[in-house]
């Protein structure tokens, strides 16, 4: 016998039939969604460590010239043909001629292929797209979104028959056809493969001729874009009890297209969320007939549905809601400095409060963060990958960050946030935050299940090898391949246990990093956190098996760390690609500063609640010998980035670089954000004159002029800015009339249907 062989066989085989029972067991929604895209950056955390080299070698994005072209073109110019409050609150929707704009100038063909008359744009230049739109109108953002994420377009892409494919790519280019996604049903929310959505495949007639096909019934809510679309992609769950399509009865999740306009579709009404007026509402169907060519992919997909929309959310998850969130953040801190700066209280600009510089220093060094992790991902995307645990931690933390971001400037800019007119350039924002929570996997349930729970299996260099070795009904092929990966999984764990303790040890003082200048001691610390993570996650897995699944709080701070250990990495790499700017290393130290102390609060309360005492003992002593240690950014680095977004300097322009900067010339109208631009460029400019008077100790602008401190030309100028200040920190205020409603939602006569009313219309 072998050396081989005998480990095989005396001691990998009890192991083997232990193992069995302690691994997680994956039901067949959640391999399908292991199972889809890929593993990227993520892999090399989960080993413990990183390789930085390869980090610093990823190509950065980049846009094409005919990518820059359209987002200096036709971009800006949608752009500026927008009155984001007349869309809210007067018309309750986007124009026609913005809509028409939508439809020619291709938005909603960014994805398709060139061949079918599409755009053919990099993840990146879609993603740079609806930064700039969502740095203007949150409606006209989401609108243009929608098309160019999980839909129609995009499954037709991925899995559409050829057929399929030469139909309807070029009529989604050209604008001919509105698609909409309806997976959501009020029974199945974040649980959506639970929903009850049917069709059953019988013969019925299509256009004059009895064919094969299916009778749908379903009831939808939340469609974005569903109260106009021309095709639904539906969801549902398909049945064939007559065996016409093969020999099971239930065939599970289907995905077809079913163009609104056939028999028994009810389409049209709108919900409000959170008073934003993009199109978005529920539909239902009773008994609408489709043919079995309308199952996306043909009848080779049916019941794959449920793999396809994990597949085809493993890389989208990754663009448009991180795109939306990088711009709020950005958004928040552009707009925050410029009033920070403007604003005076006490005799001085708000922003010399060190209370306020607290709150610039998190919306700068967020709007930093966001951006980079979200241009790591696009190039990440652009390069082929589909990392499907790094889009999940995309999603949630750029939407939860950006609520952060936009709450600190709501609570920076005061009343004049709140009040609600075309003066305020914060209100939609604000009500926009949680529909980037829900949508796409709602936060918590991303938090606590996917981010670390997938990474878990999908990421981990050894796990999803065991587990599928011992799913393998070939007993003797699976013993092969658990050999196999047990063994390299043992060997990774030592070698990741005395990583781990001598970094803890050491305090990273020796872990491995790359040549990177003043940012090299953050690479060590984040190599001693991988390694820490990497050997914690093992430990918890051999300790708690499958029962790690339903310990929410635990993985969810495990995501948590994972998520930091992603978005340092790069913040990193940001700096690395931007040249390593000195004036953005406050930015970079913020970033990883709250970033460390994160990571150690969250082993410190991994450790404390850990259920296996023993096991929690044991990290600590290997992970976290003296308890966390870090505080977060020192007060000198937060008032140096607060400084940033209140100077016009090279640094904030980084910061707010390719936002929609809104000005009377571009749109013809005064609005808030124009206002604020001028008087911000309008007080920096006169900052030398104001100085002059300070050290003169005189504040009266005649004054000033009569004692020769300033000249009659300067207080000219003065009285400019101080104009422009009043004008900007205006806010709105409407006679009673104008308040009395001339709008449908709000008169009486409006009727409200409820989700039980909409059942029973289904039912009908
Ligand atoms: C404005 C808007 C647009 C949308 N657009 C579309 C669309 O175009 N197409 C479409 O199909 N859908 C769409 N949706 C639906 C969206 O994807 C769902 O709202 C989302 O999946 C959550 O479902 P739910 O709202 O029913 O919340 P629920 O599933 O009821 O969840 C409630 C809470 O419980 C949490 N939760 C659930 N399960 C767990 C768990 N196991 N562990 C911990 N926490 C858990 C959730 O995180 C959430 O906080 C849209 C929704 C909104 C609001």
């Amino acid at each position: 016998m072998s050396k081989s062989s005998f480990r095989r066989d005396w001691i990998t085989k009890p192991i083997f039939r232990v193992a069995q029972h302690a691994l997680p067991t994956l039901s067949d929604t959640e391999r399908e969604a292991i199972e889809a895209g890929d593993v990227w950056w993520d892999a090399d955390l989960f080993a413990g460590n990183p390789d930085w080299d390869k980090l610093l070698a990823f190509a950065p994005a980049r846009l094409s010239d005919e990518e820059k072209a359209f987002l200096d073109g036709p971009v800006e110019e949608f752009c500026a043909m927008l009155d984001d409050w007349r869309i809210n609150w007067e018309w309750h929707d986007l124009p026609p001629a913005a809509w028409d704009y939508l439809k020619t100038r291709k938005f909603f063909a960014m994805i398709i292929p060139k061949e079918y008359g599409g755009l053919g744009f990099s993840a990146y230049a879609h993603s740079e797209i609806i930064r700039k739109l969502s740095s203007h109108s949150l409606c006209a953002a989401v609108t243009a979104m929608v098309p160019n994420s999980l839909g129609p377009g995009e499954l037709l892409i991925k899995f559409g028959t050829k057929a399929q494919q030469d139909y309807w790519l070029p009529r989604l280019a050209r604008g001919e056809e509105i698609p909409c996604f309806g997976l959501t049903s009020p029974e199945a929310g974040s649980d959506a493969a639970s929903m009850i959505d049917s069709g059953v495949v019988c013969r019925g007639t299509h256009e004059g001729r009895e064919v094969l096909g299916i009778r749908l019934n379903w009831h939808k809510r939340y469609i974005t874009l569903g109260p106009i679309a021309t095709v639904l992609g539906l969801a549902f769950k398909l049945h064939d009890p007559d065996h016409l399509i093969g020999d099971r009865d239930n065939i599970g999740i289907t995905l077809a297209l079913v163009p609104t306009h056939l028999p028994g579709v009810s389409i049209g009404r709108r919900h409000l969320p959170a008073l934003h007026v993009f199109q978005n509402g529920p539909n239902w169907g009773k008994d609408v007939f489709i043919p079995m060519d309308n199952v996306i992919g043909g009848v080779d997909q049916v019941g794959k549905g449920w793999k396809m929309l994990m597949s085809a959310l493993a890389a989208g998850r990754g663009i448009s809601l991180p795109s939306l969130s990088a711009a709020g953040a950005s958004f928040a801190a552009n707009v925050t400095g410029a009033y920070a700066r403007i604003r005076e209280q006490f005799h001085v600009p708000i922003a010399k409060f060190e209370a306020i510089q607290e709150r610039l220093a998190r919306l700068a060094a967020t709007a930093y963060l966001l951006d980079a992790a979200r241009r790591m991902t696009c190039a990440a995307l652009d390069e082929g990958h589909h990392p499907a645990v790094v889009t999940a931690i995309m999603k949630s933390q750029a939407t939860d960050r950006m609520r952060v971001s936009v709450n600190d400037a709501m609570d920076v800019h005061g009343g004049k946030g709140i009040i609600e007119g075309p003066l305020n350039y914060l209100g939609s924002l604000y009500r926009g935050v949680p529909i980037g929570i829900t949508v796409e996997g709602a936060n918590i349930v991303t938090r606590a299940l996917i981010q670390f729970g997938q990474g878990a299996i999908r990421s981990h260099p050894y796990l999803l090898k065991e587990m599928m070795a011992l799913q393998d009904p070939d007993r003797a092929r699976g013993l092969d391949a658990f050999d196999q990966a047990f063994w390299g999984h043992v060997g990774h764990s030592i070698a990741n246990t005395c990583r781990a303790f001598g970094r803890a040890w050491t305090g990273g003082l020796f872990a491995p990093a790359p040549k990177a200048g003043a940012s090299a001691r953050y690479y060590r610390q984040l190599s001693r956190h991988a390694s820490a993570f990497a050997l914690a996650v093992d430990l918890s897995l051999l300790s708690l098996g499958g029962g790690l699944k339903r310990r929410e709080m635990i993985s969810a701070r495990f995501g948590d760390i994972l998520s930091e250990l992603y978005l340092s990495c790069a913040a990193l790499k940001r700096w690395n690609d931007e040249g390593r700017q000195d004036d953005d290393l406050p930015l970079v130290e913020y970033c990883m500063e709250a970033s460390f102390a994160t990571i150690e609060t969250r082993f410190d309360e991994i450790i404390a609640n850990f259920p296996v005492r023993p096991v929690a003992w044991l990290l600590r002593v290997l992970i976290q010998p003296f308890g966390p240690r870090r505080r977060g950014p020192s007060d000198r680095v937060m008032e140096q980035c607060a400084a940033i977004i209140v100077d016009a300097c090279p640094a904030r322009e980084r910061l707010t670089v390719d936002l929609f900067k809104s000005s009377v010339a571009k749109s013809g109208r005064v609005d808030g954000l124009s206002l604020l631009e001028h008087a911000f460029a309008q007080t920096v400019a006169v900052q030398p004159i104001r100085d002059r008077m300070h050290d003169a100790r005189v504040r009266d602008i005649e004054q000033a002029v009569k004692q020769r401190t300033i000249t009659a030309e300067e207080a000219v100028k003065l009285k400019t800015a101080a104009d422009a200040v009043a004008a900007a920190i205006a806010v709105d205020d409407f006679a009673p009339e104008d308040l009395t409603s001339r709008s449908a939602f709000t008169q009486g006569d409006v009727s409200s249907q409820t989700t039980a009313q909409n059942r029973s219309a289904a039912a009908e």
